[in-house]
């Protein structure tokens, strides 16, 4: 695992603008530390009781474990704090596919052997450049992984679907965060606080797809990282859009790669910088 890259510290939340002695800061982790990201913002994100860092480790937490589990056990992705509990072998449980048969043990086996379904939301692409209705479904993206110890049970649970809410929120965190080590406070509109924080925020009306999507192709081979982010000023119809592709889980196959409108410059743009490259997280 390469070192952290540490970016300078903001001094400031950059969720809800409070800053010390109103509040304490805490490090920002861009990418979480529970999948192994190692991009640090430092000072920039308010702790403590009802604070925007309990916020958004909540929904992330519940992205990462609740839709990813299967991924991050086989690629054997731990948080830093969580690498005691890293799982060594896993017992396989088949059932016959009728009701009511009980499961029965079928052996240990390591990580990278364990049959599970990974499940990923492949949005349209951000509405804004689309001028799309917001879309009446999503796709899934889903793969069966190691489905050899299955043998005759060819049925695999996949991930119980947690609505758009915990997705949504983890992909506009990790945009937003990335701008602002990037570009600096101030240097944008930010575009996605309230996706971020707004705990009455509607989910289920997809008005998000409007600055959140994906890339319309899924690409074909992996990466060799674990995961890449990239953020770059782009002009579109006369606004200057500040736009970071995500793609999670990039060294897995069948993963794609989210796109999203992160802020806007007003008048003349942004400064434009030497190169824009991925991030090379692990
Ligand atoms: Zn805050």
């Amino acid at each position: 695992m390469p070192a952290e890259l540490r970016y300078k510290p903001v001094g400031v939340c950059i969720y809800c603008g409070r800053r010390p002695p109103e509040v304490e800061l805490s490090d920002e982790h861009i990418i979480a530390d529970g999948l192994q990201g190692n991009m640090i913002l430092p000072a920039s994100s308010c702790k403590g009781s009802k604070s925007c860092a309990e916020k958004t480790s909540r929904f992330e937490f519940r992205y990462i474990n609740g839709a990813h589990d299967g991924l991050k056990t086989y690629l054997g992705v731990y948080g830093t704090r969580r690498k005691k509990n890293r799982k060594t072998t896993i017992p396989l449980f088949v059932s016959e596919p009728k009701d009511g048969a009980p499961s029965k043990f079928a052996g240990n086996l390591l990580p990278s052997q364990h049959p599970f379904i990974s499940q990923f939301e492949h949005f349209e692409r951000p509405r804004i450049f689309t001028g799309n209705p917001p879309p009446e479904n999503v796709k899934m993206l889903a793969r069966l992984w190691n489905s050899k110890p299955l043998k005759n049970y060819p049925a695999v649970n996949g991930p119980p679907w947690i609505g758009f809410e915990p997705v949504v929120r983890t992909l506009s965190k990790i945009a937003h965060s990335y701008a602002i080590a990037e570009y600096g406070m101030g240097s944008f509109s930010p575009l996605l606080k309230e996706t971020i924080l707004n705990d009455r925020f509607d989910f289920d009306d997809k008005a998000w797809s409007m600055f959140i999507g994906c890339e319309t192709e899924i690409p074909k081979y992996p990466s060799l990282n674990l995961h890449e982010v990239s953020i770059e000023p782009v002009k579109f119809q006369n606004r200057f859009l500040l736009f970071c592709k995500i793609w999670l889980f990039s060294s897995a196959e069948s993963t794609p790669i989210y796109e999203v409108v992160v802020g806007e410059h007003w008048n003349s743009g942004f400064t434009p910088r030497k190169s824009v490259v991925p991030h090379q997280l692990s």
